[in-house]
């Protein structure tokens, strides 16, 4: 068995009932169909198997996993058959529909369930275009909550310029429908730059706004608590110099899409999609026709570009003063690079030191373990 850790990233079936104005999916021509293509759990299985890889978290966050749920619990069976240890299934679903699975996969491994809700109805309505589907979709975040062993539930809020000035109303109501955390992100691009057209005042706007939020929360508040939304994993991914992209932790991750060819993430998917003679390079091979010592193999041709485009991403947000991710990864990061966590802060723009003692103080409140378990995956 290999020694390490693979987070595999899977697409399984690119479909999604819901129709987000902001939805990063339907921008990219093949990459939400709703044709119904299903990954197949039992090639990617033996596919992983094959390879010996001893461990894998498996994060389901495209499309709408409650519908490939079934799929997800016969691809962690699978897996378990062939002797590799499942360490956890992280799984972002917009609660509709409701999949039993969920829970029930919660009595079997470490499962996170992120619900992507960006408050009550009248902010939620570009997610959700209903009344009658959005009281659904509450009482189907209610069966969540109610059945998940452990409560690893938490909800996903897109920040746009329909809820950045009322963020601790969108909390107030997350808290009364009863979740014990959430996270907020800031939206990449879509509905804020569609309304308004100033995305860049938007974003400066936000990190104002996220500072001032933050720097309100209470210590002693542990019933709601918001891991980190404004941090540096532009640039910590712009920086990345090792093969394993993508990974500010060192681990291992692919992405598998629904029709079993593999990238080095979404984004390196999406663009391959866009424009798939420039970005050939990302396309690293197919379960069903490569070894994952072949996919492996290309890691190293696609870095290059890969570390290319996050360095315009790198630039394109440092002009705003926002990077995006997950801050935590900031001291996995230092270390491996031999560098301090005040030089990175340095190289941030101005906008950023502003978000940081907010973001700083915030931190402090949570041990590494806890900002893991809260956080993203990786
Ligand atoms: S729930 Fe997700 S996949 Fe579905 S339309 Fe909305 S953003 Fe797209």
């Amino acid at each position: 068995m290999r020694d390490f850790s693979l987070a595999l990233d899977v697409y399984l079936k690119d479909a999604c009932p819901l129709r987000c104005k902001y939805c990063y999916l339907r921008r990219h021509p093949h990459a939400l169909t709703d044709s119904n293509r299903n990954l197949s759990p039992s090639v990617l299985a033996r596919w992983i198997a094959d390879a010996s890889i001893s461990k894998v978290y498996i994060n389901v966050r495209y499309g709408e996993p409650a519908l490939s749920a079934r799929g997800l619990y016969s691809l962690i069976q699978r897996l378990r058959l062939y002797g590799v240890d499942v360490l956890s299934a992280n799984v972002v679903t917009s609660a509709f529909p409701y999949s039993p699975v969920f829970p029930l996969l919660s009595t079997l491994l470490t499962t996170r369930l992120q619900i992507s809700v960006d408050g009550p109805y009248h902010v939620n309505r570009f997610r959700v275009q209903s009344p009658k589907l959005h009281s659904r979709i509450e009482e189907n975040i209610r069966k969540y909550l109610a059945h998940m062993r452990d409560s690893k539930i938490s909800a996903a809020v897109t920040v746009t310029d329909l809820n950045l000035n009322r963020l601790q109303d969108v909390r107030q109501y997350l808290e009364g429908l009863g979740f014990p955390r959430a996270m907020f992100s800031p939206v990449d691009d879509g509905v804020s730059f569609v309304l308004s057209g100033r995305y860049g005042d938007y974003l400066l706007q936000s990190a104002e706004l996220f500072a001032d939020v933050f720097s309100r929360w209470e210590r002693g508040e542990s019933t709601f608590q918001a891991p980190i939304m404004a941090g540096l994993n532009s640039l910590l991914y712009g920086n990345y110099s090792e093969p394993e992209i993508c990974n500010p932790i060192r681990r291992t991750s692919v992405f598998v899409a629904p029709d079993g060819r593999v990238f080095p993430c979404i984004h390196a998917y999406l663009l391959y999609l866009l424009d798939p003679d420039n970005y050939s390079s990302f396309l690293l091979g197919s379960i069903h026709l490569d070894s994952f010592e072949d996919v492996f193999d290309r890691f190293a041709d696609a870095a290059d570009l890969i570390r290319e485009f996050r360095y315009m991403e790198v630039e394109r947000f440092s002009e705003y003063g926002i990077l995006l991710g997950c801050e935590f990864a900031l001291h996995d990061f230092a270390q491996l690079h031999n560098v301090s966590t005040d030089y990175i802060y340095q190289r941030a723009s101005p906008q950023v030191e502003k978000v940081r003692p907010a973001v700083l103080d915030l931190l402090s409140t949570f041990s590494k373990d806890e900002l893991l378990r809260f956080g993203w995956q990786y």
